[in-house]
């Protein structure tokens, strides 16, 4: 049901239109600001359009001819199997054997070469969506030919977002055109969202066989899917009740939350489900819900309230313990509540009673945030502390080994903490005295420790003149050597700290011990912030060789068949994980940051399993180069300090009556299934993923229902509980459930999973990776078998229109470092594998599918603020894959961890010179370790930079600094390759060859032939004690 016109009328709702100026709840959003670079650049007309296209003196271009492969390619081709020039379909031979029958497909224009100007503003077109029903969930339009579909072009533009674009939307922040009709949907529309009065979305249908020529076009495109999205939700908001299925995770979207958590907290895989186990299974899909609880929110979206209801605490119910909701229900006019998990009447407590109107309505509802806002903080009373809440103990624990000094990490380290603290950006807010805004909060307080073979503390006490060392000598039995002066205010003890770390690199460049003792070190750690919890940041530059707990090489990079030792995924050294296990019990998280200076080995997995463990993160550098990464890891640390923290936390995930929890997926430890999962600390960007199965047959009258209840300290040092809650329409039929697939929480769980087995279990790289193939073609055989409407001739491979992109996704799930054939050194495997444990949506959206965006034809507008929207104009995206790359062209290529510039060998030089300055006129003249551009004077530099910012608000936990990769100059090009994920790589197919590949074993599938390559579904994960296989 999930029908909000019917849940209003149950006197639970509100019609909640944004444009409403009679509404009450929701004030407008406020205008969001696009960021803009630091720009000495003032635009005054156009440059000429096209100058970069024309060949550059004295060097003719190449003309249309294709790209000749240069000897930097070709180095690595042996190793990539990269192509070497566009693929055109002819040259394809496999592939064009088996397909045809499909005209040129949609993004021809989108994911090629964009040569058309025409084409190239299709995108930034601000137009309203067809106000009408019909614009969503891929209807046609009235009067459409019913076999359209087979060959037709997909509509671009807002049209095509399959999520469902609403007319009654609001406009955000102001109307751009005077086509967009801001009414209320009718009560058809707002049906049709229930999906009952609907046909089936249209699948995207790829021929796979057949005579004819076919382009790659024809493929659905993830850049096509992100692209055609955005710039509706840059001027209209994402209402969290009537819209249900969320837009894809990479598009800037403010939301309204309407009862409903936003998806930026909490994406389902399904927001309607089916009503048994058994419908469930014939979908393919799991059921499963994405948490991201402390995401951040962008301008334009409201503050989560903060609600304090004194000693009693928030209203909850007396049998699950749930949370007060908008979803309970008020009866007995008022005097009873009926819990929306368990259907339990409770008594009102008197303190809370209000009346309610004849409708059933608390009269005090609209004034109440609890009942009107899916996401909602409650102050919690003393019985929810274990220990006095104070504001967070930051310990910066710094490695001064000799490595860390001779490759300049040290005092890159040093510095990036300083410019966390207190460094100051142009335009930064400043407080009312001009100093510029606390980077943490009040209450909070920061400590320091360095570490080589002995433990040092520093006294930073503001009544001192200078920091005191203390060295804690005893690294068999740590301890702390003072009671004083260890935790300050950093304001306060500015001027001692800004000492203490200018001189520090100076202070340890004569002692130079090579071997770091880590375990003691933090053991030490642990003794300092025992009765207090709090969040550690340390660096690390070697392996840790010295005193108790030291690790040794155990990999000695020789992987047979590409399969390391199952035991260099995971650590059994006793002494570590008690350690990791310790810290969680008080309280205290670690974020590593980890430079291997020569690309040595580190055992990440002994290390990192720490960090994971606690909630923490592992930043990871592996190959170290102070010039170059100085400004990345400046900006992760920063990022790593300032991000929304809390710590002491516990969570607890709570679904209605005839769901359970089947398995969590994340970072965190439980102790025994059924437990709250315990965490040392946690951040906006950490995400975890939690499955359900089914043990009764849900009412399909009633809706079901999810909360997940965090109960953490801020950082400011408040104990509170923030509460999600999420709401998903149950149906008996699966068919109408498949049109409310979220595809990015389906990926999520599927890959939160595969890498939680890879950790977990026997099985080995291979078992992942077939085991992610099949379960592709275990989805696209689901749907073809259970779902279609019509018959399609068995040459064609059917995909669910909200799954169109997931075959590509899959494909970069098999060709991700965590899971891929090939050699890859084990630090990098398990540091991706629990990085993907860790993801929310958007960054591991980027680390399947990275974004690529030419700069070398960018429009003029291109990069600067929409004037009708204020919106940066961003480019669009082309496909991955060396067949889209221009002669002379230029490429922004960025999947969220890292961020390449790749040059064409025959780049102008006039656009070397716009970018970079004057001198600088060939790509042999650019300094290898750029990471940033230079602020110049000029349209191109300033239109970079501005997308660059852009994309800086549009990631994860990792900080944006360019690498460059030029063609046949650096060795970043074997990266850039790697990401080109549409191509054959990474010891897997091309995008092409894959879709063949899955249709063939669809169609063995559908002819009862399918051979499983995998082990079959459930075996590896019923080993865990306590955990029942999830269904699928
Ligand atoms: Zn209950």
């Amino acid at each position: 049901m999930a029908d909000y016109s019917m849940y209003h009328a149950l006197g639970q709702g509100e019609v909640l239109d944004p444009n409403d100026p009679r509404r009450t709840t929701q004030p407008a959003p406020p205008q969001f600001q696009p960021p803009v670079a630091p720009n000495p650049y003032q635009q005054q007309g156009h440059p000429q359009p096209g100058a970069y296209h024309g060949p550059p003196p004295g060097q003719p271009y190449p003309g249309p001819s294709p790209p000749m492969p240069s000897p930097g390619f070709n180095q690595f081709q042996a190793q990539a199997a990269f192509p070497s020039g566009p693929v055109s379909p002819a040259d394809d031979g496999g592939l064009i054997a088996q397909m045809g029958g499909m005209s040129l497909g949609a993004d021809a224009g989108h994911g090629t070469a964009r040569r058309k100007k025409k084409d190239r503003h299709a995108y930034h077109n601000v137009d309203a969506p067809a106000g009408s029903s019909q614009a969503f969930n891929g209807i046609p339009p009235a009067g459409t030919p019913a076999t359209s579909y087979l060959n037709a072009t997909p509509q671009l533009g807002p049209g095509q977002f399959a999520g469902g674009i609403p007319p009654q939307a609001g406009l955000f922040p102001a109307p751009t055109s005077p086509g967009f009709n801001p009414t209320p949907a009718s009560p058809a529309e707002f049906a049709a969202r229930s999906g009952q009065f609907e046909p089936v979305p249209s699948p995207t249908v790829v021929p796979a066989s057949g005579q004819a020529k076919v382009s790659p076009d024809d493929m659905p495109s993830v850049p096509l899917s992100r692209d055609s999205v955005q710039p509706y939700f840059f001027t209209s908001m994402y209402p969290t009740f009537e819209r249900l299925v969320p837009p894809p995770a990479t598009v800037s979207f403010a939301a309204l939350d309407q009862g409903n958590s936003s998806p930026k907290f909490a994406r389902l895989t399904m927001t309607t489900i089916p009503a048994t186990g058994e419908a469930l299974k014939t979908t393919a899909v799991p059921l499963g819900l994405l948490l991201q609880p402390l995401a951040s929110l962008q301008a334009g979206e409201l503050p989560i309230p903060v609600l304090d209801f004194g000693d009693v605490g928030p209203p909850r119910c007396h049998r699950c313990r749930a949370y007060i909701n908008p979803f309970m229900m008020f009866r007995s006019g008022g005097n009873k509540f009926v819990c929306n998990l368990c259907n339990y009447a409770n008594d009102t407590p008197v303190e809370y009673f209000c009346a309610t109107s004849p409708q059933g309505v608390r009269v005090d509802r609209d004034q109440r945030p609890e009942l009107t806002r899916g996401t909602v903080e409650f102050v919690v009373p003393k019985e929810f502390w274990n220990k006095e809440p104070l504001g967070m103990r930051y310990l910066f624990v710094i490695d001064v080994t000799q490595e860390s000094f001779n490759k300049g990490f040290l005092e890159s380290f040093c510095e990036g903490i300083l410019g966390a603290l207190y460094g100051v950006e142009e335009g930064e807010e400043r407080d009312e005295n001009g100093e510029p805004k606390r980077r943490i909060p009040a209450g909070a307080k920061v400590g320091f420790v360095t570490f080589d073979k002995e433990v040092h503390f520093y006294n930073v006490s503001p009544a001192l003149e200078q920091a005191q060392m203390m060295i804690m000598p005893d690294i068999e039995d740590p301890f702390v050597p003072l009671s004083e002066g260890l935790f300050v205010d950093p304001y306060e003890s500015k001027a001692v700290i800004t000492s203490l770390l200018t001189r520090l690199p100076q202070m340890f460049s004569s002692i130079k011990n090579p071997e770091p003792a880590l375990l003691s070190t933090l053991n030490s750690a642990i003794a300092a912030l025992e009765k207090t919890g709090g969040k550690i940041f340390c660096s690390l530059s070697a392996l840790p060789t010295w005193g108790p707990g030291r690790l040794f090489m155990r990999d000695d990079g020789k992987h047979p068949g590409g399969e390391p030792d199952k035991k260099l995924f995971s650590t059994e050294h006793p002494a570590w994980r008690k350690m990791a296990e310790k810290m969680v019990s008080i309280g205290v998280g670690v974020d590593f940051f980890m430079a291997a200076p020569s690309g040595g080995y580190l055992d990440i997995a002994t290390v990192g399993y720490v960090a994971a463990t606690t909630g923490g993160e592992t930043f990871y550098y592996p190959n170290f180069i102070a010039p170059r990464d100085n400004t990345k890891l400046s900006l992760e640390i920063k990022h790593a300090v300032t991000r929304e923290t809390g710590y002491q936390a516990l969570m607890k995930v709570r679904c209605s009556n005839g769901l359970q929890i089947s398995a969590y997926h994340g970072n965190f430890i439980q102790h025994t299934f059924g437990a709250d999962l315990e965490i040392g600390v946690l951040d906006a960007d950490k995400a975890l993923g939690v499955t359900f199965t089914y043990d009764a047959k849900l009412d399909p009258k009633l809706d079901a229902h999810f909360q997940a209840a965090l109960l953490y300290t801020t950082a400011s040092g408040q104990r509170r509980v923030r509460c999600l809650n999420i709401i998903a329409g149950v149906d008996d039929n699966a068919k109408n459930c498949i049109k409310f697939i979220d595809q990015d929480a389906v990926l999520s769980i599927m890959a939160k999973e595969a890498s939680t087995k890879l950790a977990t279990t026997s099985s080995t790289l291979k078992d992942i990776r077939l085991g992610l193939t099949e379960k592709t073609i275990d989805v696209l055989a689901a749907y073809r078998k259970h779902f279609l409407s019509q018959a399609h001739p068995p040459g064609q491979l059917v995909m669910p229109e909200r799954l169109k992109e997931f075959s590509m996704y899959m494909l970069g799930m098999v060709k991700c470092r965590a899971f891929k054939g090939g050699n890859e050194s084990s630090d990098r495997r398990v540091h991706e594998m629990r990085l993907i444990r860790s993801m929310g949506a958007l960054e591991l959206s980027l680390y399947l599918y990275p974004r690529m965006i030419p700069i070398h034809n960018l429009q003029p507008e291109d990069g600067f603020p929409d004037e009708a929207t204020g919106h940066l104009r961003v480019p669009p995206s082309i496909r991955t894959s060396f067949s889209r790359v221009e002669p002379g062209g230029v490429y922004i290529v960025d999947n969220g961890q890292q961020t390449l510039l790749w040059f064409h060998a025959q780049t102008s030089p006039n656009l070397i010179q716009d970018l970079f300055g004057e001198d600088k006129t060939t790509l042999q003249s650019l300094d290898a370790y750029t990471s940033t551009l230079p602020v110049l004077p000029t349209h191109l530099n300033a239109q970079v930079r501005n997308i660059l910012e852009f994309l800086k608000t549009m990631r994860g936990s990792k900080g944006l600094t360019i690498q460059l990769a030029r063609q046949g100059i650096d060795g970043a090009e074997f990266e850039f390759a790697r990401m080109l994920v549409e191509d054959r790589n990474n010891e897997a197919q091309s995008y092409v060859d894959w879709l063949v590949h899955l249709h063939k074993a669809v169609q063995l599938e559908l002819a009862g032939q399918r051979k499983r390559e995998d082990a079959g579904d459930g075996g590896a994960l019923s080993q865990f004690t306590g955990l029942r296989p999830s269904y699928w």
